[in-house]
């Protein structure tokens, strides 16, 4: 696609996983990219710096989500770089990526972890969207990335199922509000993704063939399998999709 030249995009949760693919895809499409992290500022640096070493732009934020004022200290961040950078203040493209998961049953979940996931996954994007927007140019995109965990029932992860059932609903409120701005909001939805977050379920060979055996190509989703669909989302050629969740799960709900 390689349309997004003068356009600049903050993914959050960059610093490792879908996050970093999804920033360095953007880049090589050309757009100036804020690569976000919350406690893993290594992890950022080595994002920023693949992208600089392929001739891309990156800077880099912190700003740990899920705490009261997160959204403020991370556009404080974002204005602040962007200035140091040189470059135009404003905002295009929005990727609500960040996100965790405390597995558990109905029985084992607690008051605290249902709290902190609901605070980083939904709480968090909706008012990071609230004041990106206050910064992003008509013409803009909201991506946020969800999880194939709300189109079928999941009840060893029911906080995190939930939190992302709010943010697919925060899209579709977002996208008919955005529209007369011509805005546009989409959800992505992946199954599993070789991240850090499936490590351990892929550390051995009967692990790896289970997870693998979800997708109906008989692998495991790569971060760049996502990228390349955010990819999408973030360009032009996307202008008249809104509202909607996009299944990236190489066919694993079929
Ligand atoms: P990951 O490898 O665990 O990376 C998580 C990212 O989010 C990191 O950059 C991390 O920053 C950041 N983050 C987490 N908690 C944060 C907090 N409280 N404050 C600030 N930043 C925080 O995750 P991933 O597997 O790439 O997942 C990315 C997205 O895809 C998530 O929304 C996830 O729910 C979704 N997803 C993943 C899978 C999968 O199989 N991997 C499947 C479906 C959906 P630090 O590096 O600083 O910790």
């Amino acid at each position: 696609m390689g349309d997004l030249k003068g356009k600049t995009a903050l993914v959050t949760g960059s610093s490792r996983g879908i996050g970093r693919a999804i920033a360095q895809r953007l880049a090589q499409d050309g757009a100036l990219v804020a690569v976000h992290y919350g406690s893993n500022d290594t992890a950022a640096k080595e994002t920023a710096e693949s992208i600089t070493g392929a001739g891309g732009q990156a800077v880099v934020i912190g700003a740990e989500l899920g705490i009261p004022g997160d959204a403020e200290a991370l556009f404080a961040a974002f204005d602040a770089e962007l200035a140091a950078y040189g470059a135009e203040p404003g905002l295009d493209i929005l990727v609500n990526n960040a996100a965790l998961n405390f597995p558990g049953r109905i029985d084992q979940v607690t008051p605290e972890e249902f709290d902190r996931t609901l605070a980083v996954n939904t709480k968090a994007p909706l008012f990071i969207a609230q004041h990106g927007l206050r910064r992003m140019r008509d013409g803009g995109r909201i991506i946020n990335v969800s999880s194939a965990v709300t189109s079928t029932a999941h009840p060893s992860q029911i906080a995190y199922s939930i939190a992302k059932g709010g943010l697919d609903t925060l899209t579709l409120a977002l996208a008919k509000e955005l529209g007369d701005r011509g805005i546009t909001v989409n959800t992505l939805a992946p199954g599993w993704v070789e991240t850090d977050v499936t490590a351990v379920r892929r550390s051995t060979p009967e692990g790896r063939a289970a997870l693998a055996a979800y997708s109906v190509f008989n692998r495991i989703g790569k971060p760049a399998d996502i990228a390349d669909a955010a990819a999408f989302l973030a360009s032009d050629d996307s202008r008249w999709i809104t509202g909607q969740r996009i299944d990236v799960t190489g066919g694993s709900l079929l």
